[in-house]
């Protein structure tokens, strides 16, 4: 909008008209006060100023403006028939207007004036507003600079705090912190510390966790610049992602030495013991049922019923140390496969009827689902175990309930045995576990008796047919393990 001030209502109306005949919003007022009092309350492209006024003039109007930051930048045309000497108009220009027209006014020289101006006005306005946008951008922009630089400070001053050797990379895997444990393994801080020489390479591992952005976990052996031996490590690298953009990595190599010696005698343990409680074992399962065969004529005698027991038990212990044997012979790669063609239905039978006879509280095992009878390459015995395994279990941790499933399945391309029991369930969190060594859920430990190897076990003979396996589970409502096996 256009302001124009005199103090005649007569040259208002003649320049009014004027610029409205060439489409330009026009605000009047008739005095310097008027005037100001306009300018502070509106927004005005330009203004039109009568020097010659009574009470405020226009040229202290001028002044009055140019100290406001409001209306600095509004261009001003000053208007005077009379100050047309040049020290009136180096007055003007330097209280602030932008031009001085002398009356009479030639019109057309004057819209091209103000035509120039108003464009002039519009185009300070939008740099202005450029600027402004620009310098909150910036202040945004270091702001968030700040407030990153804060957060990373923070990580490495907890990462210089770990008794772990820990770096950070940054998105396209330039590593740009060490911690300063770094530097016992390595001279520079972005040549990761020496492995041993039949080691996986850390690089190639690293370089393929960022080609997929996933996190890598490997164990490395690495050893002090100084030291004579390599000590075993596990190297975690995990992607650290922002608005689900990677932004960086964090690693970490913690030292785990100690505790692969702990479980290697742990191992070396087991298998020594197991492997001498078995010889004992055997003979007792010898003598007892010499000595059952010596009473076998006397068949009310009492002593039968006892050696019956003992039996169960030495049967019991005897699978116990079995277990045991077979759990150092996975950790030595010595549990090996005896893989020979064989009838899946008929195995499936014969472990329904050794189960049915060997629990004295046997559930009703219903069997549904595709009849396998066809032929299967693969260790009988070792599979045999499997669904022993899982239907032991189905039995064990369901008490209450009276009836098992199995669910039998095949494609072209594998078979697949599902065991379902309505038992008590396994809590969503821990079913990841359930195939792990030694793992048991703490609710059921107390009540049921076990040693958490044999689902273990299971997992080792099914990876060794290049099989899957799995369970799905509810807590309070029952479980579902399964397992396939190729066909070929
Ligand atoms: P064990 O039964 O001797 O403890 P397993 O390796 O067979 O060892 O099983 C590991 C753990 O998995 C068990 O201790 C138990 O907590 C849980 N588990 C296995 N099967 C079932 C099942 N059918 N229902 C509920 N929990 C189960």
């Amino acid at each position: 909008m256009i302001l124009i001030v005199d103090d005649k209502p007569e040259n208002i109306y003649s320049l009014k008209k004027l610029l409205e005949a060439k489409d330009f919003p026009v605000d009047t007022a008739l005095s310097g006060e008027e005037a100001l009092k306009k300018v502070l309350r509106h927004d005005y492209a330009l203004i039109i100023l009568d020097v010659q006024m009574p009470g405020i003039d226009g040229f202290e109007v001028a002044e009055t403006l140019s100290g406001f930051s409001k209306t600095k930048d509004i261009p001003i045309i000053f208007l005077s028939a009379v100050n047309t000497d040049k020290k009136f108009i180096t007055k003007g220009y330097a209280s602030g207007g932008i031009d001085y027209v002398t009356k009479p006014v030639d019109p057309d020289i004057l819209i091209l004036k103000v035509k120039t101006f108003y464009r002039l006005y519009e185009q300070t306005m939008a740099l202005n507003e450029t600027q402004r946008v620009l310098r909150s951008e910036i202040e945004t922009r270091k702001q968030a600079q700040a407030e990153l630089k804060e957060r990373v400070d923070y990580l490495h001053l907890i990462l210089e705090s770990l008794p772990q050797i820990a770096f950070t990379a940054n998105h396209d895997g330039k590593i740009d912190f060490v911690n300063n444990k770094w530097f016992r393994y390595s001279h520079h801080s972005t040549i990761f510390p020496q492995t041993a020489p039949d080691d996986k390479s850390i690089q190639d591992a690293w370089l393929l966790a960022m080609m997929t952005n996933s996190a890598l976990e490997m164990e490395v052996r690495i050893k002090e610049i100084d030291a004579d031996s390599f000590r075993s490590h596990l190297l975690r690298v995990i992607p650290i992602k922002e608005q689900s953009k990677l932004s960086r990595w964090v690693g970490t190599f913690t030292d785990i030495e100690d505790r692969k010696q702990v479980e290697k005698k742990k191992d070396e343990f087991l298998s020594i013991a197991s492997h001498e409680l078995k010889t004992p074992l055997t003979s007792i399962k010898a003598y007892t049922q010499l000595l059952g065969r010596t009473i076998v004529d006397v068949q009310e005698h009492p002593a039968n019923k006892y050696i019956d027991k003992v039996q169960v038990q030495v049967s019991k212990l005897n699978s116990l140390i079995t277990d045991l044997l077979d759990i150092s012979k996975i950790e030595n790669g010595k549990l090996k496969m005896n893989v020979k063609p064989f009838n899946f239905e008929e195995l499936l039978s014969s472990v329904i009827d050794t189960i049915c006879h060997t629990h004295d509280k046997c559930p009703r095992i219903d069997r549904v689902g595709d009849l396998l009878d066809l032929v299967v390459l693969g260790d009988e015995i070792r599979i045999e175990q499997v669904i022993i395994n899982y239907l032991t279990n189905a039995i064990k941790y369901a008490p209450n309930s009276e009836r098992v499933i199995i669910k039998t399945s095949n494609d072209s391309a594998n078979i697949k045995v599902e065991v379902q029991d309505f038992g008590i369930g396994i809590p969503v969190h821990k079913q990841t576990n359930i195939f792990n060594k030694f793992y048991r859920v703490e609710e059921s430990s107390v009540k049921f008796q076990g040693l958490g190897i044999g689902l273990y076990i299971c997992s080792e003979i099914i990876r060794q047919h290049h099989g899957t396996f799995g369970l799905e589970s509810e807590v309070g409502k029952g479980s579902t393990f399964y397992f396939t096996i190729p066909l070929n």
